[in-house]
């Protein structure tokens, strides 16, 4: 144990703050950015043979998050979805994580197009970040993914405009030696496409983000419709999602979360707010009828939900009276139960509405008591401790909530539990697998259900790692995973450039973060070899100096004394060598007295 000093805050003085506005952080939302050079490393993948099917690994696999994948099939690389993840903690200061496309860039003579399944920023938001290297390959979609995309793509204003090509269910596309072909999905989001890569020795199925519509585990009829294009398929491999395999069951049916809302929307006395994921459209779409319906009008509240709705509303999926959305100042002239507000954050997003309005920093909205808040989400990975406090004080600000925890009516996934992952792999019988979309734990458990409910064996799955490619055969009868791998370096985008992670500098934000950092300056006398003056201490994140100055001027003389020991070891001055004494001392120092590892930065001045 060491002896710790107490330094004790006093109650009454307020931490000084070293800026003007110390609480207000600066986010990166400048959408100009440049790439940093990185070396090529994918030279050593030995070329395909002909007629062998490969999958690119790029992203999707071992997270929830950047999905991209590729076909390559003789001279052609398909490339399907091409998403992004968001900050996240693990990274500070990183503002996303993009997929590594180093390959594809060595390879881009045969990029024949990219096909995107559905317009979730987890299959869509890689697209601006990479388009540009790619050289602009044509985007292929349905009308709503597309108008997502051409939506975002606006905002980046020094990128070229994006070819696209809309497609319809009945499409076929020949796109080098293949044809793609497209069936339609159920998802949380309109318009979403399974895909269909024709090759010599059976088709490649990719079916990311995909659930089955049932009724208490009967399977509806549509379904059934669609997926009976299989039945004189020879399939030679499928790619299919992972996130919800350790769910048991079908999964719950959006008619139960209509029903559910809809009664709440009816009901509830006083005001209501509704907090979903602005990308879950369809289901916005269906709340917002009903609430219009009941003779309600509609406030929508959060850049990203009034986006997307008004998309729905351009591309007519969303019909709605003219009159029928209002603005908030509008509606706080009405009674209190005439009408509902739909809002963004029901994970605790920094910017939402409803942080904003928990934080009490929402410019036109203000919480009252007798607000009801319903939560038609559940909860991400990763958010729990952010959704617990925000509905912690939004239960303080005098709001009734509503969540999935305590109704499970509210929400249903986008994603396919045990049963109907189950029932899509009975239709499509693929002779080889690669689960997708989730994490390896999740991967593992689907390559199970594979063996124990369509007879494929161990070696027919493949469970992969970002940057695997994996290879069928030329004749369609091994299926393996190189040993060569593709550059996997973790990309992100850090402030307005975009290479790879730097753990290096990472690790130093980590360590920022946690104890901050002491400056120490030392004007050392040459002639001497002694300190001309006491050294110069600056911290921040650190300790309060103000009540630590027992604590400052020990690490001065520590300092002092340091140096002066190692100048006195020799007739010179060595710089790196009196660093190197000074830092391990004052760093064993300030852990033996504080428990703390701030980052220490050393500045020497010699003088004559
Ligand atoms: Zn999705
Ligand atoms: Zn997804």
């Amino acid at each position: 144990m060491y002896d710790r000093k107490p330094y004790k805050k006093k109650e009454s003085v307020k931490p000084k703050s070293h800026n003007k506005h110390p609480r207000r952080r600066m986010v990166n939302r400048s959408n100009d950015f440049s790439y940093i050079e990185t070396p090529k490393i994918n030279s050593r993948i030995p070329k395909i043979e002909k007629d062998a099917v490969r999958v690119l690994i790029i992203g999707g696999v071992g997270e929830i998050g950047k999905n991209m994948y590729a076909i390559e099939y003789n001279d052609d690389i398909i490339i399907l979805d091409c998403g992004f993840v968001f900050s996240v903690p693990e990274f500070p200061g990183v503002d996303a994580v993009i997929p590594n496309i180093n390959y594809l860039i060595e390879n881009k003579e045969k990029i024949r197009g990219m096909v995107i399944t559905h317009g979730h920023l987890d299959h869509i938001g890689g697209i601006p970040y990479v388009i540009e290297q790619l050289g602009y390959p044509t985007i292929y979609s349905r009308e709503l993914t597309l108008s997502v995309i051409k939506h975002r793509h606006v905002e980046y204003p020094k990128l070229k405009p994006l070819k696209t090509q809309l497609i319809e269910i009945e499409s076929k596309l020949e796109l080098g030696s293949t044809t793609v072909e497209f069936f339609e999905i159920t998802h949380t989001m309109p318009d979403s496409v399974g895909v269909i890569i024709n090759t010599k020795n059976g088709d490649v199925v990719f079916t990311v983000d995909v659930k089955i519509n049932n009724d208490d585990g009967v399977v509806d009829k549509s379904e059934i419709e669609t997926f009976s294009i299989f039945k004189n398929r020879n399939v030679l491999l499928s790619l299919c999602d992972s996130t919800n395999i350790e769910k048991e069951g079908f999964s719950q049916s959006e008619k139960v979360v209509s029903k559910t809302v809809n009664k709440i929307i009816k009901e509830t006395p006083g005001r209501l707010i509704i907090a979903s994921f602005a990308s879950v459209i369809s289901r916005n779409c269906s709340f917002i009828q009903t609430a219009i319906e009941c003779g309600k009008k509609v406030v929508l509240e959060g850049r990203s939900m009034i986006k997307n709705l008004t998309i729905a509303i351009e591309l007519g999926l969303l019909k709605v009276p003219k009159d029928a959305i209002i603005s908030v100042e509008k509606a706080s002239e009405l009674d209190k139960n005439k009408y509902v507000i739909f809002a963004t954050g029901s994970q605790a997003e920094e910017f939402a509405v409803l942080n904003r309005l928990a934080n009490k920093t929402h410019r036109k909205l203000k919480l009252m008591k007798g607000d009801t808040i319903l939560f038609s989400s559940s909860v991400i990975p990763g958010y729990e401790r952010a959704v617990q406090n925000l509905k912690n004080n939004l239960s303080q600000a005098g709001a009734t909530l509503i969540t999935y925890e305590t109704n499970e009516g509210v929400h249903a996934t986008g994603h396919g539990n045990r049963e109907d992952l189950k029932w899509i792999h009975s239709q499509i019988k693929p002779k080889f697998f690669i689960p997708v979309h989730g994490y390896h734990y999740m991967l593992v458990q689907h390559r199970k259900l594979m063996m124990d409910t369509c007879g494929l064996s161990e070696k027919d799955v493949a469970i992969t790692n970002e940057g695997d490619i994996v290879e069928v055969s030329p004749d369609g009868k091994n299926f393996s995973i190189l040993e060569e791998k593709m550059d996997n370096r973790l990309m992100v985008m850090d402030g307005n450039k975009i290479g790879p992670l730097s753990e290096i500098v990472i690790d130093d934000r980590r360590n920022l973060s946690t104890a901050g950092f002491v400056v120490i300056q030392m004007l050392v006398s040459k002639r001497t070899r002694t300190l001309k003056k006491s050294p110069d201490i600056i911290t921040r994140g650190f300790i309060y100096i103000k009540e630590s100055f027992d604590l400052m001027s020990d690490i001065r003389s520590k300092v002092k004394k340091s140096a002066e020991e190692e100048m006195s070891r020799s007739q010179s001055i060595n710089i790196d060598d009196l660093k190197k004494k000074v830092y391990r001392d004052i760093g064993l120092y300030i852990f033996s007295e504080t428990g703390k590892n701030p980052m220490i930065i050393l500045n020497v001045i010699i003088s004559y």
